[in-house]
Protein backbone atom coordinates (compact mmCIF):
# COMPACT_ATOMS: atom_id res chain seq x y z
CA UNK A 1 0.00 0.00 0.00
CA UNK A 2 2.64 2.47 -1.42
CA UNK A 3 0.37 4.37 -2.47
CA UNK A 4 -1.70 5.96 0.53
CA UNK A 5 -3.25 9.03 0.92
CA UNK A 6 -3.99 9.10 -3.18
CA UNK A 7 -7.50 10.80 -3.65
CA UNK A 8 -9.85 9.47 -6.69
CA UNK A 9 -12.83 11.29 -7.15
CA UNK A 10 -16.06 9.38 -8.43
CA UNK A 11 -15.89 11.93 -11.82
CA UNK A 12 -14.04 14.75 -12.29
CA UNK A 13 -15.85 17.37 -14.41
CA UNK A 14 -12.99 20.16 -13.11
CA UNK A 15 -10.12 19.17 -14.68
CA UNK A 16 -12.18 18.76 -18.29
CA UNK A 17 -13.68 22.34 -18.07
CA UNK A 18 -10.01 23.47 -16.99
CA UNK A 19 -9.29 22.46 -20.39
CA UNK A 20 -11.76 24.31 -22.46
CA UNK A 21 -12.29 27.33 -20.70
CA UNK A 22 -10.84 29.84 -23.08
CA UNK A 23 -12.92 28.03 -26.21
CA UNK A 24 -16.11 28.06 -24.18
CA UNK A 25 -15.54 31.52 -22.89
CA UNK A 26 -14.94 32.68 -26.27
CA UNK A 27 -18.08 31.28 -27.78
CA UNK A 28 -20.55 31.95 -24.82
CA UNK A 29 -18.77 36.11 -25.49
CA UNK A 30 -19.71 36.03 -28.57
CA UNK A 31 -22.99 34.74 -27.36
CA UNK A 32 -23.65 37.61 -25.07
CA UNK A 33 -23.18 39.89 -28.18
CA UNK A 34 -25.47 38.60 -30.26
CA UNK A 35 -28.73 38.30 -27.62
CA UNK A 36 -29.47 34.85 -29.03
CA UNK A 37 -30.54 32.78 -26.15
CA UNK A 38 -32.53 30.03 -27.11
CA UNK A 39 -32.72 28.57 -30.79
CA UNK A 40 -31.07 30.04 -33.53
CA UNK A 41 -27.84 29.05 -35.42
CA UNK A 42 -25.99 27.07 -32.13
CA UNK A 43 -28.97 25.17 -31.61
CA UNK A 44 -29.51 23.66 -35.09
CA UNK A 45 -25.16 23.54 -35.95
CA UNK A 46 -25.17 21.48 -32.95
CA UNK A 47 -28.26 19.54 -33.70
CA UNK A 48 -26.36 18.73 -36.79
CA UNK A 49 -23.15 17.78 -35.68
CA UNK A 50 -25.46 15.43 -33.12
CA UNK A 51 -27.49 13.44 -35.87
CA UNK A 52 -23.99 12.82 -37.93
CA UNK A 53 -22.74 11.46 -34.44
CA UNK A 54 -25.10 9.30 -33.87
CA UNK A 55 -25.64 8.49 -38.07
CA UNK A 56 -29.30 9.66 -37.65
CA UNK A 57 -31.15 12.01 -39.97
CA UNK A 58 -32.46 13.89 -37.16
CA UNK A 59 -31.37 15.54 -33.96
CA UNK A 60 -34.10 17.76 -31.71
CA UNK A 61 -32.89 19.71 -28.93
CA UNK A 62 -34.60 19.38 -26.34
CA UNK A 63 -34.67 20.90 -22.08
CA UNK A 64 -33.21 17.39 -20.58
CA UNK A 65 -33.21 13.82 -21.18
CA UNK A 66 -36.40 13.21 -19.12
CA UNK A 67 -38.29 15.52 -21.61
CA UNK A 68 -36.44 13.79 -24.62
CA UNK A 69 -38.21 10.39 -23.66
CA UNK A 70 -41.64 12.31 -22.71
CA UNK A 71 -41.68 13.88 -25.73
CA UNK A 72 -40.75 10.54 -27.92
CA UNK A 73 -43.20 8.73 -26.13
CA UNK A 74 -45.66 11.64 -26.92
CA UNK A 75 -44.50 11.85 -30.84
CA UNK A 76 -45.26 8.84 -31.18
CA UNK A 77 -48.40 8.29 -30.04
CA UNK A 78 -48.13 6.71 -26.89
CA UNK A 79 -50.11 7.94 -23.63
CA UNK A 80 -53.68 7.31 -21.43
CA UNK A 81 -54.12 3.29 -21.65
CA UNK A 82 -50.94 1.79 -23.24
CA UNK A 83 -48.54 -0.05 -20.90
CA UNK A 84 -44.69 0.96 -21.89
CA UNK A 85 -42.38 -2.36 -20.80
CA UNK A 86 -39.07 -1.01 -19.57
CA UNK A 87 -36.08 -2.76 -17.49
CA UNK A 88 -36.50 -2.21 -13.62
CA UNK A 89 -33.04 -1.83 -13.45
CA UNK A 90 -32.16 1.97 -14.16
CA UNK A 91 -32.06 5.44 -13.64
CA UNK A 92 -35.77 6.94 -12.06
CA UNK A 93 -36.77 8.99 -15.16
CA UNK A 94 -36.84 6.19 -17.69
CA UNK A 95 -40.07 5.06 -15.45
CA UNK A 96 -40.71 8.49 -15.29
CA UNK A 97 -41.48 9.31 -18.24
CA UNK A 98 -43.83 7.00 -18.97
CA UNK A 99 -46.31 8.22 -16.69
CA UNK A 100 -45.46 11.55 -17.53
CA UNK A 101 -46.24 10.60 -21.17
CA UNK A 102 -50.00 9.39 -19.43
CA UNK A 103 -48.96 5.56 -19.61
CA UNK A 104 -48.55 2.74 -17.37
CA UNK A 105 -44.79 1.34 -17.13
CA UNK A 106 -44.35 -2.64 -17.02
CA UNK A 107 -41.35 -3.56 -15.18
CA UNK A 108 -39.23 -6.40 -16.73
CA UNK A 109 -35.84 -7.84 -15.25
CA UNK A 110 -32.34 -7.73 -16.07
CA UNK A 111 -29.67 -10.01 -17.06
CA UNK A 112 -26.93 -10.73 -14.09
CA UNK A 113 -23.76 -9.52 -15.21
CA UNK A 114 -24.70 -6.79 -18.45
CA UNK A 115 -27.34 -5.73 -15.67
CA UNK A 116 -29.28 -4.79 -18.73
CA UNK A 117 -33.45 -5.97 -19.48
CA UNK A 118 -33.54 -9.66 -20.10
CA UNK A 119 -35.01 -9.65 -23.50
CA UNK A 120 -36.50 -13.49 -23.41
CA UNK A 121 -38.67 -12.20 -20.55
CA UNK A 122 -40.20 -8.82 -22.42
CA UNK A 123 -43.46 -10.91 -23.76
CA UNK A 124 -44.22 -12.60 -21.03
CA UNK A 125 -45.09 -8.85 -20.08
CA UNK A 126 -46.98 -8.67 -23.52
CA UNK A 127 -51.15 -7.71 -22.84
CA UNK A 128 -53.67 -6.24 -25.51
CA UNK A 129 -52.36 -2.80 -24.03
CA UNK A 130 -48.46 -2.94 -24.72
CA UNK A 131 -47.53 -0.14 -27.05
CA UNK A 132 -44.00 0.21 -26.70
CA UNK A 133 -40.66 -0.92 -25.15
CA UNK A 134 -38.04 1.35 -23.51
CA UNK A 135 -34.58 0.00 -24.22
CA UNK A 136 -32.45 1.25 -21.99
CA UNK A 137 -28.49 1.15 -22.85
CA UNK A 138 -27.45 1.22 -18.96
CA UNK A 139 -24.16 2.22 -17.77
CA UNK A 140 -23.14 2.97 -21.11
CA UNK A 141 -23.47 -0.27 -22.85
CA UNK A 142 -25.73 -0.99 -25.32
CA UNK A 143 -28.54 -3.87 -24.51
CA UNK A 144 -29.99 -6.45 -27.07
CA UNK A 145 -31.28 -4.37 -29.81
CA UNK A 146 -31.47 -7.77 -32.23
CA UNK A 147 -33.47 -8.90 -30.09
CA UNK A 148 -35.83 -6.15 -28.50
CA UNK A 149 -36.30 -5.11 -32.69
CA UNK A 150 -37.63 -8.78 -33.60
CA UNK A 151 -40.07 -8.78 -30.77
CA UNK A 152 -41.48 -5.39 -31.91
CA UNK A 153 -41.91 -5.53 -35.00
CA UNK A 154 -43.38 -9.18 -34.63
CA UNK A 155 -45.97 -7.64 -31.84
CA UNK A 156 -46.29 -4.09 -33.49
CA UNK A 157 -44.92 -2.10 -30.43
CA UNK A 158 -42.85 0.94 -31.14
CA UNK A 159 -39.08 1.22 -29.56
CA UNK A 160 -37.43 4.29 -27.68
CA UNK A 161 -34.02 3.89 -26.69
CA UNK A 162 -33.09 5.58 -23.44
CA UNK A 163 -29.17 6.19 -24.48
CA UNK A 164 -29.22 9.01 -21.54
CA UNK A 165 -25.96 7.10 -20.76
CA UNK A 166 -24.66 5.56 -24.12
CA UNK A 167 -23.39 8.98 -26.25
CA UNK A 168 -21.12 6.89 -28.63
CA UNK A 169 -22.02 3.37 -28.09
CA UNK A 170 -22.39 0.71 -30.70
CA UNK A 171 -23.99 -2.26 -30.63
CA UNK A 172 -22.81 -4.63 -34.11
CA UNK A 173 -21.44 -1.53 -35.58
CA UNK A 174 -24.58 0.62 -35.14
CA UNK A 175 -24.63 3.84 -32.94
CA UNK A 176 -26.70 3.37 -29.57
CA UNK A 177 -29.83 5.81 -30.13
CA UNK A 178 -30.29 5.42 -33.78
CA UNK A 179 -31.73 1.89 -34.00
CA UNK A 180 -35.45 2.49 -32.59
CA UNK A 181 -37.97 4.84 -33.27
CA UNK A 182 -36.39 7.10 -31.44
CA UNK A 183 -33.10 7.86 -29.41
CA UNK A 184 -33.23 10.12 -26.25
CA UNK A 185 -29.85 11.63 -24.97
CA UNK A 186 -29.61 13.40 -21.41
CA UNK A 187 -26.48 16.27 -21.51
CA UNK A 188 -26.51 16.17 -17.40
CA UNK A 189 -22.82 17.80 -16.67
CA UNK A 190 -21.92 14.21 -15.30
CA UNK A 191 -22.76 12.15 -18.35
CA UNK A 192 -20.11 11.17 -21.38
CA UNK A 193 -21.46 14.41 -23.36
CA UNK A 194 -22.36 17.08 -20.97
CA UNK A 195 -23.38 20.64 -20.79
CA UNK A 196 -23.04 22.65 -18.67
CA UNK A 197 -26.25 22.60 -16.85
CA UNK A 198 -29.38 21.08 -18.08
CA UNK A 199 -29.95 19.82 -22.07
CA UNK A 200 -31.28 16.94 -23.97
CA UNK A 201 -32.08 15.64 -27.48
CA UNK A 202 -33.79 13.10 -29.62
CA UNK A 203 -32.41 11.44 -32.62
CA UNK A 204 -34.83 10.00 -35.13
CA UNK A 205 -34.86 8.97 -38.73
CA UNK A 206 -38.60 9.31 -39.04
CA UNK A 207 -39.10 12.93 -40.34
CA UNK A 208 -42.95 12.92 -38.94
CA UNK A 209 -41.20 11.74 -35.48
CA UNK A 210 -38.81 14.38 -35.49
CA UNK A 211 -41.67 17.50 -37.06
CA UNK A 212 -43.79 16.23 -33.64
CA UNK A 213 -41.00 16.23 -31.06
CA UNK A 214 -40.06 19.69 -33.17
CA UNK A 215 -43.44 21.11 -32.43
CA UNK A 216 -43.93 19.56 -28.17
CA UNK A 217 -40.77 21.19 -27.30
CA UNK A 218 -41.64 24.81 -28.25
CA UNK A 219 -45.60 25.04 -27.70
CA UNK A 220 -47.01 23.01 -30.21
CA UNK A 221 -45.85 25.04 -33.04
CA UNK A 222 -43.15 25.59 -35.65
CA UNK A 223 -44.23 28.97 -36.49
CA UNK A 224 -44.25 31.68 -33.41
CA UNK A 225 -47.69 31.47 -32.53
CA UNK A 226 -48.79 28.75 -34.58
CA UNK A 227 -50.11 26.32 -31.97
CA UNK A 228 -51.39 22.95 -33.57
CA UNK A 229 -51.04 20.52 -30.16
CA UNK A 230 -50.54 21.21 -26.81
CA UNK A 231 -46.81 21.57 -26.29
CA UNK A 232 -43.87 21.85 -23.54
CA UNK A 233 -41.76 24.21 -23.00
CA UNK A 234 -38.58 21.83 -23.41
CA UNK A 235 -36.03 23.90 -25.75
CA UNK A 236 -32.50 23.42 -25.62
CA UNK A 237 -31.15 26.80 -24.79
CA UNK A 238 -27.72 28.31 -27.06
CA UNK A 239 -25.66 28.53 -24.48
CA UNK A 240 -25.89 24.48 -24.18
CA UNK A 241 -25.83 23.82 -27.86
CA UNK A 242 -22.46 26.25 -28.16
CA UNK A 243 -20.47 24.29 -24.78
CA UNK A 244 -21.93 20.70 -26.60
CA UNK A 245 -20.46 21.70 -29.88
CA UNK A 246 -17.36 22.23 -28.52
CA UNK A 247 -17.28 18.62 -26.11
CA UNK A 248 -19.05 16.99 -29.50
CA UNK A 249 -15.63 17.08 -31.20
CA UNK A 250 -13.80 15.11 -27.97
CA UNK A 251 -16.33 12.66 -27.17
CA UNK A 252 -15.05 9.83 -29.29
CA UNK A 253 -11.89 10.23 -27.33
CA UNK A 254 -12.92 10.29 -24.15
CA UNK A 255 -15.04 7.10 -24.43
CA UNK A 256 -11.72 5.64 -25.82
CA UNK A 257 -10.21 6.43 -22.62
CA UNK A 258 -12.61 4.72 -20.93
CA UNK A 259 -12.69 2.08 -22.20
CA UNK A 260 -9.03 1.73 -21.77
CA UNK A 261 -9.73 2.06 -17.87
CA UNK A 262 -12.54 -0.26 -18.33
CA UNK A 263 -10.13 -3.06 -19.45
CA UNK A 264 -7.80 -2.05 -16.50
CA UNK A 265 -10.14 -2.60 -14.00
CA UNK A 266 -11.13 -5.81 -16.10
CA UNK A 267 -8.22 -7.51 -15.94
CA UNK A 268 -7.27 -6.34 -12.25
CA UNK A 269 -11.00 -7.59 -10.63
CA UNK A 270 -10.29 -10.78 -12.92
CA UNK A 271 -7.92 -11.76 -10.18
CA UNK A 272 -10.16 -10.84 -7.13
CA UNK A 273 -11.70 -13.80 -5.67
CA UNK A 274 -15.64 -12.40 -5.01
CA UNK A 275 -15.50 -9.21 -6.66
CA UNK A 276 -17.57 -9.99 -10.52
CA UNK A 277 -16.54 -7.51 -13.24
CA UNK A 278 -19.16 -6.06 -15.53
CA UNK A 279 -19.62 -8.27 -18.70
CA UNK A 280 -19.45 -6.95 -22.58
CA UNK A 281 -21.25 -9.70 -25.02
CA UNK A 282 -19.70 -9.89 -28.21
CA UNK A 283 -20.28 -7.46 -30.78
CA UNK A 284 -20.87 -4.47 -28.08
CA UNK A 285 -18.83 -1.95 -28.05
CA UNK A 286 -19.90 0.35 -24.48
CA UNK A 287 -18.90 3.69 -23.34
CA UNK A 288 -18.50 2.93 -19.84
CA UNK A 289 -20.51 5.74 -17.97
CA UNK A 290 -20.30 3.56 -15.06
CA UNK A 291 -17.84 0.83 -14.20
CA UNK A 292 -20.25 -1.44 -12.01
CA UNK A 293 -18.75 -4.34 -9.67
CA UNK A 294 -20.74 -6.42 -8.17
CA UNK A 295 -19.53 -7.74 -4.42
CA UNK A 296 -20.20 -11.03 -4.06
CA UNK A 297 -17.89 -11.94 -1.00
CA UNK A 298 -18.62 -9.57 2.13
CA UNK A 299 -20.83 -6.20 2.62
CA UNK A 300 -20.69 -3.75 -0.08
CA UNK A 301 -21.54 -0.86 2.60
CA UNK A 302 -18.87 -1.67 4.48
CA UNK A 303 -16.44 -2.02 1.54
CA UNK A 304 -17.92 1.47 0.13
CA UNK A 305 -17.12 3.03 3.47
CA UNK A 306 -13.48 1.69 3.50
CA UNK A 307 -12.48 2.99 -0.23
CA UNK A 308 -14.45 6.31 1.16
CA UNK A 309 -11.86 6.25 4.35
CA UNK A 310 -9.14 5.78 1.21
CA UNK A 311 -9.78 8.66 -0.32
CA UNK A 312 -11.83 6.64 -3.40
CA UNK A 313 -14.99 8.05 -4.08
CA UNK A 314 -17.98 5.25 -5.15
CA UNK A 315 -20.88 5.26 -6.58
CA UNK A 316 -24.72 2.80 -6.56
CA UNK A 317 -26.39 2.81 -9.54
CA UNK A 318 -29.25 2.32 -8.26
CA UNK A 319 -29.91 1.25 -4.41
CA UNK A 320 -33.34 -0.01 -5.64
CA UNK A 321 -34.85 -1.52 -8.55
CA UNK A 322 -37.54 1.01 -9.79
CA UNK A 323 -40.39 -1.13 -8.66
CA UNK A 324 -39.21 -0.88 -5.19
CA UNK A 325 -39.31 2.84 -4.86
CA UNK A 326 -41.75 4.27 -2.95
CA UNK A 327 -42.54 6.52 -6.08
CA UNK A 328 -43.62 3.62 -8.26
CA UNK A 329 -44.53 1.03 -6.02
CA UNK A 330 -48.33 1.17 -7.23
CA UNK A 331 -46.87 -0.08 -10.55
CA UNK A 332 -45.48 -3.08 -8.60
CA UNK A 333 -46.40 -6.11 -10.59
CA UNK A 334 -44.23 -9.10 -9.84
CA UNK A 335 -40.72 -10.07 -8.46
CA UNK A 336 -37.72 -9.15 -9.81
CA UNK A 337 -35.22 -11.46 -8.57
CA UNK A 338 -31.84 -10.37 -10.96
CA UNK A 339 -32.21 -7.01 -10.11
CA UNK A 340 -33.21 -7.40 -6.23
CA UNK A 341 -30.71 -9.44 -5.82
CA UNK A 342 -27.79 -7.09 -7.22
CA UNK A 343 -29.22 -3.66 -5.88
CA UNK A 344 -27.59 -4.33 -2.62
CA UNK A 345 -24.37 -5.84 -3.92
CA UNK A 346 -23.36 -3.33 -7.03
CA UNK A 347 -20.98 -0.62 -6.31
CA UNK A 348 -19.78 1.97 -9.08
CA UNK A 349 -16.30 2.37 -9.36
CA UNK A 350 -14.47 5.63 -10.20
CA UNK A 351 -14.25 6.13 -14.33
CA UNK A 352 -14.15 9.30 -16.20
CA UNK A 353 -11.48 10.10 -19.29
CA UNK A 354 -8.67 11.55 -17.10
CA UNK A 355 -8.54 8.62 -14.82
CA UNK A 356 -4.15 7.55 -14.01
CA UNK A 357 -3.76 4.31 -14.27
CA UNK A 358 -1.98 4.88 -11.21
CA UNK A 359 -5.44 5.98 -9.58
CA UNK A 360 -6.92 2.55 -11.43
CA UNK A 361 -4.21 0.50 -9.70
CA UNK A 362 -4.61 2.13 -6.54
CA UNK A 363 -8.76 1.02 -6.29
CA UNK A 364 -7.97 -2.37 -7.63
CA UNK A 365 -5.05 -2.72 -4.66
CA UNK A 366 -7.49 -1.78 -2.00
CA UNK A 367 -10.62 -4.06 -3.52
CA UNK A 368 -8.12 -6.84 -3.77
CA UNK A 369 -6.97 -6.46 -0.02
CA UNK A 370 -10.82 -5.74 1.31
CA UNK A 371 -11.38 -9.26 -0.40
CA UNK A 372 -8.87 -11.17 0.94
CA UNK A 373 -10.06 -10.46 4.75
CA UNK A 374 -7.52 -7.97 4.82
CA UNK A 375 -9.35 -4.88 6.02
CA UNK A 376 -7.88 -4.64 9.46
CA UNK A 377 -4.40 -5.11 8.07
CA UNK A 378 -4.70 -3.08 4.97
CA UNK A 379 -6.25 0.19 7.18
CA UNK A 380 -2.87 -0.45 9.51
CA UNK A 381 -0.67 -0.09 7.34
CA UNK A 382 -2.68 3.05 5.39
CA UNK A 383 -3.25 5.45 8.80
C1 LIG B 1 -29.72 10.86 -16.79
C2 LIG B 1 -30.73 9.86 -17.24
C3 LIG B 1 -32.03 10.23 -17.66
C4 LIG B 1 -32.59 11.61 -17.46
O1 LIG B 1 -31.87 12.65 -17.93
P1 LIG B 1 -32.04 14.13 -17.29
O2 LIG B 1 -31.29 14.96 -18.27
O3 LIG B 1 -31.43 14.10 -15.94
O4 LIG B 1 -33.48 14.44 -17.27
C5 LIG B 1 -32.85 9.26 -18.17
N1 LIG B 1 -32.46 7.97 -18.25
C6 LIG B 1 -31.24 7.57 -17.84
C7 LIG B 1 -30.87 6.13 -17.97
C8 LIG B 1 -30.35 8.50 -17.30
O5 LIG B 1 -29.15 8.09 -16.87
Amino acid sequence: MGAAGMNVPFTDLKSEHRLLRSELLAVWDQMLDSGSFIGGSAVETFEKAFADHCETRHAIGVANGTDALVLALKALGIGAGDEVILPVNSFVATAEAVVLAGATPVFADVIPNTYNIDTELIETHITKRTKAIVAVHLYGQPCEMGSILEIAKRCGLRVVEDAAQAHGARYHGRRAGSMGDAGCFSFYPAKNLGACGDGGAVVTNDAMVAQKVRKLRDHGGITKYQHDIPGHNSRLDSMQAAALHLKLARLDACNTLRRQHAAVYDRLISAIDGIVAPEEPEGIRGVYHLYVARIEKGDRNDLQSFLAEHGVQTGIHYPLPIHSTPAFASFYRSPCPVAEANAPRILSLPMFAALGDDQLEYVASLLAGYAAGERRQVRAVVI
